[in-house]
């Protein structure tokens, strides 16, 4: 392969060596020693155009612009997820300031699944990296269009959740089969809601297959709708278990399919998320991917048992995969002329009902969410929140979020919201109003008969 230009990539790596679900379990702090030592062997941080960064934390502030941690933002997070988060958003600052031209945060705990609400972790996740970075880019640099794409084995439910109902966030999620795996949702019909039809975008592929139909996704679908949407930042939520070796997924990916992706999509920023094959893939995929960011030779780098992965894909699932990228185009080219109203109902709100699932915590979730449909902004949001936890009684909270974009009236309604739910005190334990417009957040605590009011820094600061 020729050499290709020299880039400036940073990096940020860590490995969170003391957060890990249980000692046995995969999401554990094993996962990246072996990456470590490939990345250090190999001589990759000597490579001029790669610049190592020092590991940053994210504000409580940063995290309440996203989610509504029940019942506070210190109680759903450690340091390790601080630090995980606030790495991202470090390498996206670089980015900015031009010192570098692109970023791999190679840390973990992951974040994913984790939704708006965030009663405990689900699926490995306390707090979503990825959408704490999109609000902080748009809040700290002006940013307003991005896409993110999901190259993990599982859904991005967490992702999706967050942005469905945003026009300005392209999200493009591809995974093996809900009806396969964890978390059972990411279907073509999950489209976005009224505001951001068919910002959401998912491909659900059958198991087993491999490159061949991982790069007819992303030269099909992922990179004509990511030049038509012309986003000013692009986000990878790189995701390493769709690889051959990985044992929680039934992919067939390898590294050098990975890294021609990360060429392709060329993203400003690779944030990691699954992977836990920590010995056979993580290491090379990892440094495959850094490469390709690099823009650096990653044709040399071959994982053990490469061959394994070069069966043909099974030409019925690859059709399959072919009708549904050729459906998803057709809603992508007609998505402007399509009538909502036949499709949600028309009125001034559009409502859901959900039942949300935390594996690792077993807590059961029920949520009723409705969005104002406004003609002037993305309109204002409100979620009911009832959690089960399986011991004591369950806890409700009512929770508001008014848009970064939001319009003067949807912000007044949305504040008359969280007066009259603070009324309702009987039926919340906790009321919370999250306003992007002003980066102001309020939380109203039954039991203390208290408000709390987290402000972010003033201009200048
Ligand atoms: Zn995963
Ligand atoms: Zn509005």
């Amino acid at each position: 392969m020729a050499v290709l230009k020299n880039k400036r990539t940073g990096l940020v790596f860590f490995p969170a060596f003391d957060w890990a679900i249980s000692p046995t379990h995969p999401e554990r702090e094993e996962r990246l020693l072996y990456t470590r030592d490939q990345i250090f062997e190999e001589g990759v941080l000597d490579l001029p155009c790669i610049r190592e960064y020092a590991p940053r934390l994210v504000t409580a502030h940063d995290i309440a612009r996203v989610h509504f941690c029940v019942p506070r933002v210190q109680s759903q997070v450690t340091e390790a997820h601080l630090i995980a988060a606030g790495s991202a958003a470090l390498l996206a600052d670089a980015v900015i300031n031009k010192e570098i031209i692109n970023g791999f945060a190679l840390v973990r705990p992951p974040g994913h699944h984790a939704m708006r609400v965030v009663h405990g972790n689900r699926g490995f996740c306390n707090i979503n990296n990825e959408a704490i970075l999109v609000e902080y880019l748009r809040r700290r640099h002006g940013i307003r269009r991005i896409a993110i794409v999901d190259s993990d084995v599982h859904h991005g439910d967490g992702t999706q959740d967050i942005f469905y109902h945003d026009p300005d966030v392209l999200f493009i999620s591809f995974h093996q089969d809900g009806r396969t795996i964890y978390p059972g949702t990411g279907f073509i019909n999950e489209l976005g809601g009224p505001g951001a039809y068919a910002t959401t975008i998912n491909i659900p592929l059958p198991p087993g297959l491999g490159d061949e139909t991982f790069h007819y996704v992303v030269d099909n679908l992922v990179l004509p709708l990511i030049r038509d949407f012309k986003p000013e930042f692009i986000i990878n939520s790189a995701g390493q278990d769709n690889h051959f070796t990985d044992p929680l997924g039934s992919m067939r990916f390898t590294a050098r399919g990975y890294a021609e992706f990360t060429r392709k999509l060329n993203p400003h920023l690779a944030v990691l998320e699954g992977g836990y094959a920590i010995e056979s893939a993580l290491p090379y995929v990892n440094l495959a991917i850094l490469l390709a960011l690099a823009g650096q030779d990653y044709s040399y780098v071959r994982e053990p048992d490469y061959r394994a992965a070069q069966l043909k894909d099974n030409p019925e699932r690859v059709a399959r995969v072919e009708r549904m990228v050729e459906q998803l185009l057709n809603i992508w080219a007609t998505r402007k002329n399509i009538d909502t109203e036949k499709i949600f109902g028309s009125g001034p709100f559009y409502q859901r009902r959900r039942q949300i699932y935390y594996d690792t915590d077993y807590i059961e979730e029920e949520q009723q969410e409705r969005v104002r449909i406004c003609p002037s902004c993305p309109g204002y949001l409100t979620i009911d929140s009832r959690a089960d936890r399986g011991y004591g009684p369950p806890v409700r909270v009512f929770c508001i979020s008014v848009p970064f974009a939001a319009c003067p009236a949807c912000q007044a309604e949305a504040y008359d919201a969280y007066v009259q739910a603070r009324e309702k005190m009987n039926q919340y334990s906790l009321v919370y109003l999250q306003d992007k417009s002003t980066d102001t957040f309020l939380t109203f605590e039954r039991e203390k008969g208290q408000e709390w009011i987290s402000e972010g820094p003033k201009a200048g600061e």
